[in-house]
């Protein structure tokens, strides 16, 4: 089976051929150090991780590199308003990043790149791209892309540019800003009084870079000028990524990107989760609530990357469950790894090749710890061939309990999850009459059945 990703350039599922044949370039937009990351931005680092480990899985060697973003308008007027460098105030936050990460068990890429290291890169992108008719200096110094002279403008968010006639010929120095809002976009900007200490003399004068400018920067200079697969959530289609491609093949003549890959909102109340909005939860009020930091990453495997998730605590609280759940089935399973089950691992694999459908490859997992005909140590070895891609921390489980039960208490338990599961509690009930008959005590407790001999 051939991988095959959906890719926002073209709003096609296709076949994924890579630019070299078994490795791949991967970028992923990282997060703006101003703040700690809300649980709607960990998405899209969960699914830049499940994409990587999947492509590992698939035999490919992936070069993943992620930036952080520690200069841009934010972190200028927030380190201000908290009367801290620059440097202070995103470094405590990219610390508190790094730990987010850790605790949802993504493996890291093999660098992050600091936008502030490469302000050289991103003058000479600028000084080629003036040179090339492509960009032009303001009054105040700035220098800003026109986008008019790139003829592929809007080819990423599809938007056609003679219908933007309203601001046709204006320009927009905001890193930030929406659809509604086509203008040249800034690439350098002269230093004001607003940016205080924050500043760098270059060849373009004294100032900063646009937060575009950045992720071309360092993806080429990382990465090379033409990249197999961008990453980032679906509100970077435009204005980021749409710029960040008029400025790369601006520069270079060549395509930048193979594949563009968005992952969906997470959503609250229906709504975006965001900041600015003030509707979001971090992964403290996860862990302060006692739910395992996983049990988040779970629950958003249970989505695919490309439907919005609608947030609500009591979904979260019943993914942490059903882990537990899967945690405990797994633990039930005697010492020694097997072999993993072939069968099974192709099923897995079609699912997570065809688009990375987490969904589906879950329901692989449930099904290989309850079949009776799969061994115990093989059911190991596949579990744990499968958390490769999920990350689910099967690895970690330590105390793996000597539970020796008969078949027949065995099959009964199974059946009563399964009454459990389908809330057929008079079922369930008399299952339990049934197995305290042959002597064993069989409790409920969040982390499923425990059955002690009575
Ligand atoms: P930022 O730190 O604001 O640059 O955002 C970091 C990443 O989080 C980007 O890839 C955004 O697209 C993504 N993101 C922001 N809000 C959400 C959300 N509610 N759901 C999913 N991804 C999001
Ligand atoms: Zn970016």
């Amino acid at each position: 089976m051939p991988v095959k990703f959906y890719n926002t350039l073209t709003r096609e599922k296709k076949v994924f051929v890579p630019i070299k044949k078994r490795e791949v370039a991967f970028y992923s937009c990282g997060p703006t150090v101003y703040n700690y990351a809300h649980i709607g931005n960990l998405r899209s680092y969960v699914f830049a991780d499940t994409l990587k480990r999947a492509l590992l899985y698939s035999g490919y060697k992936v070069k993943h590199i992620m930036n952080l973003t520690d200069v841009d308008d934010k972190t200028i007027r927030d380190s201000k308003k908290e009367g801290k460098t620059l440097k202070e105030f995103t470094e405590f936050y990219t610390e508190e990043f790094l730990k987010d990460i850790k605790s949802l068990n993504i493996v890291g890429p093999k660098k992050f790149t600091k936008a502030t290291d490469y302000i050289g890169e991103m003058v000479d992108i600028t000084e080629k791209l003036i040179k090339k008719g492509l960009a032009y200096k303001s009054e105040d110094g700035s220098v800003y892309f026109n986008i008019r002279k790139f003829k592929d403008y809007g080819k990423l968010s599809h938007l056609v540019l003679e219908n933007q006639k309203e601001n046709a010929g204006g320009r927009i120095k905001k890193d930030e800003y929406g659809k509604d809002n086509v203008q040249d976009f800034v690439l350098w900007k002269a230093w004001d009084e607003a940016d205080g200490d924050v500043f760098w003399e270059t060849s373009l004068g004294k100032g900063r870079p646009g937060w575009h400018i950045e992720c071309s920067a360092m993806s080429i200079a990382t990465l090379g000028e033409q990249i197999d697969i961008h990453t980032g959530g679906v509100d970077l289609i435009f204005p980021h990524h749409e710029n960040e491609i008029a400025q790369s093949e601006g520069a270079t003549g060549k395509q930048f990107i193979k594949y563009w890959m968005h992952n969906e909102w997470l959503m609250i109340d229906q709504k975006k989760m965001a900041k600015g909005d003030k509707n979001f939860y971090t992964l403290k009020d996860i862990t302060e609530r006692g739910i395992n930091p996983i049990a988040y990453r779970f629950w958003l495997l249970m989505a695919n990357y490309r439907s919005k998730a609608n947030f609500v605590w009591e979904a979260l609280e019943g993914a942490e469950t059903a882990l537990k759940r899967l945690y405990n089935l797994y633990e039930g399973l005697e010492k020694g790894v097997g072999k993993v089950n072939k069968e099974y691992q192709q099923k897995f694999r079609e699912f997570i090749e065809d688009d990375l459908d987490t969904p589906r490859a879950l329901t692989v997992l449930w099904d290989v710890l309850k079949d009776e005909k799969v061994s115990n140590a093989d059911k190991k070895a596949t579990v744990l061939d499968f958390d490769r891609v999920l990350g689910l921390g099967f690895d970690k489980l330590k105390g793996e309990k000597k539970v020796v039960l008969p078949v027949k208490i065995k099959k009964l338990l199974l059946e009563r999850e399964k009454a459990r599961v389908e809330k057929d509690f008079q079922k369930s009930d008399e299952l339990r009459v049934e197995i305290n008959s042959l002597g064993y005590g069989v409790k409920d407790t969040p982390e499923g059945q425990k059955v002690s001999k009575i």
